[in-house]
């Protein structure tokens, strides 16, 4: 639902301070509350303090849109791609918003009718539930606890990539990748795109002998096992060691931002591998693995 248009503040804004403070007491006290929650029954309540700033963001508002700039006052710059483009979507949306003086009504945007149904917010809701994040990503229980809630994080994209800190403007240094230097970090890229990741991936794929890892993200990894012709027993042995795999990345990852301790891939596939006999061997005895069969990989 969205309020169709900002008339009454567009029209304080041409007005001096008494005007604003008349305009302020004509509005409903309990209707559109602003996006930090307050309605205006809260800011006539406590105007003697509000008053200064109330005006002065109004007569800034004013000014800005006769002149028909914009005045940004950043905490931090924009600096990648994805903040660039997003701003520029942004700037297009507000350019496109005319201010106008009638009076203001609340639109249902999920019906063409633009009026509340319970129908349409049914059918709204019904056609944004994608629960395929939540049933896509399989527990394995031939791994600690751990790795699967991290999987299970990287699934969701949950995981503190640059750029998702960025978008929640919290600052770093710098949003590239640490391993190339050279591509924003997102998870995608981190664990398919980046080369080495690539080099890790050939390295799994050859020691598990099966078709070379191509990834277009990461959600291609965490399912790679899905589409392996194998036993029932052998894509639940793939998929644990690409989700240790997953892991293993995430540390170089780490060790190298936070330690700045490089690794090499074979480095991490040097670690996947005894990691993996340790934390496998125990949970799945079935399989009878044995220091041979897994350095060779004969087990599938
Ligand atoms: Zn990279």
């Amino acid at each position: 639902m969205v309020h169709s248009g900002s008339n009454r503040l567009a029209s304080f804004a041409r007005r001096v301070p008494l005007e604003i403070k008349a305009a302020v007491w004509d509005c409903d006290g309990d209707r559109a509350p602003g996006p930090d929650g307050f309605n205006f029954t809260f800011i006539r309540h406590f105007w003697s303090i509000l008053e200064k700033d109330f005006v002065e963001v109004l007569k800034q508002f004013h000014l800005t849109a006769v002149e028909d700039v914009l005045q940004w006052s950043w905490s931090r710059e924009p600096d990648s791609g994805q903040e660039v483009t997003e701003l520029t979507s942004c700037l297009n949306l507000m350019y496109r918003c005319k201010l106008g003086l009638n009076t203001d009504v609340w639109l249902w945007e999920a019906d063409s009718s633009k009026r509340f149904s319970v129908k349409s917010a049914r059918r709204l809701i019904g056609g944004h539930s994608d629960t395929s994040d939540r049933l896509g990503f399989v527990w394995n229980k031939w791994i600690p606890l751990k790795v699967n809630i991290f999987g299970w994080s990287l699934f969701l994209n949950r995981l503190p990539s640059k750029d998702a800190l960025a978008a929640r403007n919290i600052h770093i240094d710098s949003q590239l990748c640490p391993f190339c230097d050279e591509v924003t970090e997102t998870l995608d890229h981190l664990f398919s795109a980046c080369r080495f990741a690539n080099e890790v991936w050939a390295g799994v794929s050859s020691w598990l002998k099966i078709p070379p890892i191509f990834a277009f993200g990461y959600k291609d990894i965490l399912l790679f096992h899905c589409s392996l012709r194998t036993s029932k027993r052998g894509s639940k042995l793939i998929q644990a060691i690409l989700l240790i795999s997953c892991w293993m990345l995430w540390k170089a990852r780490n060790k190298l931002i936070f330690e700045k301790s490089n690794s090499s891939a074979n480095g991490v596939i040097g670690e996947i591998k005894p990691v993996g006999f340790l934390w496998i061997k125990h949970r799945a005895k079935s399989l009878g693995i044995n220091e041979m069969n897994w350095s060779r990989f004969d087990l599938l």
